[in-house]
């Protein structure tokens, strides 16, 4: 990863801002968890670090734990370790006064009351600028070494559906699956699941973000499967709804609606498309099929370091796609009680169109 021109990006957008550095991570432990674009800046994975990038330079400050780690994996800033916490204010204002910063941005959306409070004590010479999503900004377009671990990790999910397909049976749990999935993916090369698994039996299936429980996998109903695979620090994302055994009509109905949704919502993918144009081309679909209501989420999101990122595409959105997002596509019909289909593909935006990253077989399989 190019960590230098990620800065010099960041520089360029902070000038925007009339800002001439940044404090990128936060200094409570709410704040802390918000480790992504530290991460995206210098390459660190700790759960705890804060970068300071200024014109004179850029610094990882994080404290003893990571010393080893700091400095195997940090590019492009210089690594900086506090003892104990209470040296952390100076190393803080050093840096700062180091990397040449008079007017410092700071994550507005991040920063707690609290933090905000410590860091004005910390850097009183300092101007501090509230900015929003400017690092998220950047991690938007998706460089080609990010792009080639994502399809990596998609590629881990799309073996994974198939491996867990073979495994399913009825009477085994929702639970036993999530695990089974989950053992899989982390002994065939993904770091862990990339958020926790969905698998939603039966009439579950019509409850979109359903946490596994020991309802059993049952036959004439469906069985859906939302998980995704952490590879090299990048997420994937893959939904499949398959029928256990023979299912009724209304069931095909309902899983050839959703799947003529989300062809439609790829072929709306290409750059200059509004994050809600491309939801109301598949809603559309599912509204003529009489299953508009049964749509009730939005259609897709980014993903990289983290699985929900912008640009969203959902009914309100305002996001624009470009090429280098990668997003989700992924419809869904739910019906309280009886059950429901969410079928989702990983989409690159190219420069012309669309590149579906998911290959897992989206025809309705009936086990
Ligand atoms: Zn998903
Ligand atoms: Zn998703």
């Amino acid at each position: 990863m190019d960590y230098q021109a990620r800065l010099e990006w960041l520089s360029k957008k902070l000038a925007e801002q009339e800002a001439d550095g940044m404090i990128v991570g936060g200094f409570t432990s709410i704040e802390r968890s918000r480790i992504p674009n530290v991460e995206y800046l210098c390459g660190f994975t700790g759960s705890e670090g804060t970068v300071i990038a200024g014109p004179q330079g850029a610094f990882l400050i994080t404290d003893g734990r990571y010393t080893i780690q700091a400095a195997n994996e940090v590019k492009g800033a210089e690594v900086r370790i506090f003892e104990t916490s209470a040296d952390r204010p100076e190393l803080l204002q050093r840096s700062a006064s180091d990397a040449g910063i008079t007017r410092a941005a700071f994550e507005s959306g991040i920063v707690s009351v609290d933090g905000l409070n410590d860091l004005k004590g910390y850097l009183p010479e300092v101007e501090l600028v509230p900015v929003k999503d400017v690092v998220e900004e950047l991690r938007q377009v998706k460089q080609p070494e990010e792009i080639e671990l994502i399809r990596e990790a998609a590629k881990m999910a799309d073996a994974a559906f198939e491996w867990i397909v073979g495994k399913v049976e009825v009477g085994k749990t929702e639970r036993d699956l999530a695990l089974d999935l989950e053992m899989y993916i982390r002994r065939n090369g993904a770091e862990a699941v990339s958020f926790d698994s969905i698998v939603a039996a039966a009439e579950r299936s019509a409850l979109p973000h359903a946490d596994p429980t020991n309802r059993e996998v049952e036959k004439g109903h469906f069985l859906l499967l939302d998980f995704g695979c952490l590879f090299k620090g990048y997420c994937s994302d893959l939904t499949r709804t398959v029928a256990v055994g023979p299912v009724d009509d209304r069931h095909h109905q309902v899983y050839e609606a959703v799947l003529a949704s989300n062809e439609a919502g790829i072929a709306a993918v290409k750059p200059g498309a509004g994050g809600h144009d491309v939801d109301a081309a598949a809603r559309g679909v599912l509204e003529e099929a009489g299953f508009g209501d049964a749509f009730a989420h939005g259609l897709g999101h980014a993903v990289g370091l983290e699985v929900h990122e912008s640009p969203r595409l959902t009914r309100g959105s305002e996001d624009v796609l470009i090429a280098g997002n990668v997003v989700t596509i992924e419809p869904g019909a739910y019906f309280e009680g009886w059950g429901g289909v969410r079928i989702e593909d990983l989409v690159l935006v190219t420069q012309n169109g669309a590149d579906v990253l998911s290959s897992a077989p989206k025809d309705l399989i009936q086990l």
